[in-house]
């Protein structure tokens, strides 16, 4: 594969672009090569400026769970686009959109749209803390919830790749009331509880995505909405990667906790910048104008964002099935990757939870961000440059989940099986 272009294009970016990107992750430091420059997505496949064409396991980091240049939400963007950019005014496609949200999430009965999961979880926090009138919060080591200040504290992906947990221009003054707590340990949160009685909330990924794929055990977060209810503290989920991709009604629905707060992002723009978040009545009710806690957006429920949202949450619906079909691919795909690392001694743990998939080079299962890290990075640098290579794009980061599409194909998932034993087999030189 030639990457001449890539790399021409990446000179001329790092001039002018710090790393040359606009987020960390793409730089494609963690493994220690160079990005490929994107022309175009199709379908299934991202083709580089070179010409390369590559199966996306990416997807714009999740958004794309019907693929590249689906017929339905590139129409109702192009419609939306010919009736203007934005208004900065309301919009019947922000009530269709929320109608839609709060039909598929039981514990939501308002939600506001923002434009990033960021910002939705910078409003959630805000939120919550304005509800119960407290300070502190806690988050679970590996998880992330955007980079807003507060919560860059051990945050897995992106921050963790790079080794700066905590970023410098974060004032301590800002993150101390952080709480942080260990994932699948409920004695680490209660630990909290003892430690502070003014925790407003306690964020997490029910099924965390940032640190590798990792979901939490349902008897934990049991114990968790316990402590949280016991001491008059909201539950915040942020499923922001996890929403309509893991299952369609929310991980409230898997693991039969309810939070009082829950944040999305990602699949609910269908691949424009949306965030949203939501919850109970009484809570929402706060947020201004209705309430006294402020936040507000110039582009936020912008018309275009909202008709690309509308079109993806209406698909899902339509298709209900939709995540359970691509629960079977991503399973059989992590099934193929369990057998070529077992065939080349290869140390190997999987999990799917619907579309999304993970996996450790790991003896041990991984149930917190200290076991994640405990991965073989060098291995998975490898690993990656051979199936990129081999013409299939995995996410960069040991620490990402990876996503199937609806436009990746059985046949697609046998050649990428493939791939890996003759990937792995050069890797072990067998
Ligand atoms: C991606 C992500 C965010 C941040 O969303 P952005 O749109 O990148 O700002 C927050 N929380 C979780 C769980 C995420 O995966």
């Amino acid at each position: 594969m030639q990457h001449t272009h890539s790399q021409e294009d990446f000179f001329q970016a790092q001039q002018l672009i710090p790393g040359g990107v606009n987020s960390p992750v793409r730089a494609f430091k963690s493994v220690g090569s160079t990005p490929v420059f994107i022309k175009e997505g199709k379908g299934a496949y991202l083709v580089d400026v070179d010409g390369n064409e590559y199966v996306d396991f990416v997807q714009s980091w999740g958004p794309l769970i019907f693929g590249h240049r689906d017929e339905t939400i590139e129409n109702a963007v192009i419609d939306a686009v010919k009736h203007g950019l934005s208004f900065g005014a309301p919009t019947e496609a922000e009530t269709e959109l929320a109608s839609k949200v709060v039909e598929l999430f039981d514990s939501i009965d308002k939600v506001r749209f923002v434009s990033s999961g960021t910002e939705a979880v910078m409003s959630a926090i805000r939120l919550a803390r304005g509800f119960t009138g407290r300070d502190d919060i806690v988050k679970f080591e590996g998880c992330y919830h955007g980079h807003s200040d507060s919560l860059l504290v051990s945050a897995g992906s992106g921050a963790a790749t790079f080794g700066t947990p905590s970023s410098p221009g974060v004032p301590a003054d800002f993150t101390k009331h952080t709480l942080l707590a260990k994932y699948n340990d409920i004695e680490s949160v209660k630990k909290c509880f003892a430690d502070s009685n003014d925790i407003a909330c306690v964020i997490i990924e029910p099924i965390a995505g940032n640190m590798g794929l990792v979901p939490a055990d349902k008897e934990f977060l049991k114990e968790l909405r316990e402590l949280c209810d016991e001491h008059g503290t909201l539950l915040i989920f942020d499923e922001v990667m996890s929403g309509f991709r893991a299952t369609l009604r929310g991980a409230e629905t898997i693991t039969g906790v309810t939070p009082d707060l829950v944040t999305l992002g990602k699949v609910i723009g269908g691949g424009m910048p949306v965030g949203a978040f939501g919850g109970r009545a009484e809570i929402m009710s706060q947020l201004s104008p209705e309430g006294p806690v402020y936040q507000a957006g110039t582009l936020s429920g912008n018309p275009v964002a909202m008709a690309a949202g509308n079109a993806a949450l209406g698909k899902l619906k339509q298709n209900s099935r939709v995540i359970e079909v691509l629960q079977t691919r991503a399973s059989r795909l992590m099934e193929g990757l369990e057998e070529a690392c077992s065939k080349y001694g290869i140390p190997c743990q999987t999990t799917v939870r619907g579309s999304m998939f993970g996996f450790f080079f790991n003896e041990n299962r991984v149930k917190n961000f200290d076991d994640a890290a405990k991965t073989d990075a060098e291995l998975f640098a490898k690993f990656h440059a051979g199936m990129l290579e081999a013409g299939f794009y995995f996410a960069c980061s040991l620490y990402e989940t990876g996503f199937i599409s609806t436009a990746i194909t059985d046949e697609m998932i046998e050649r990428t099986i493939e791939a890996f034993d003759t990937v792995l087999g050069n890797i072990s030189g067998k």
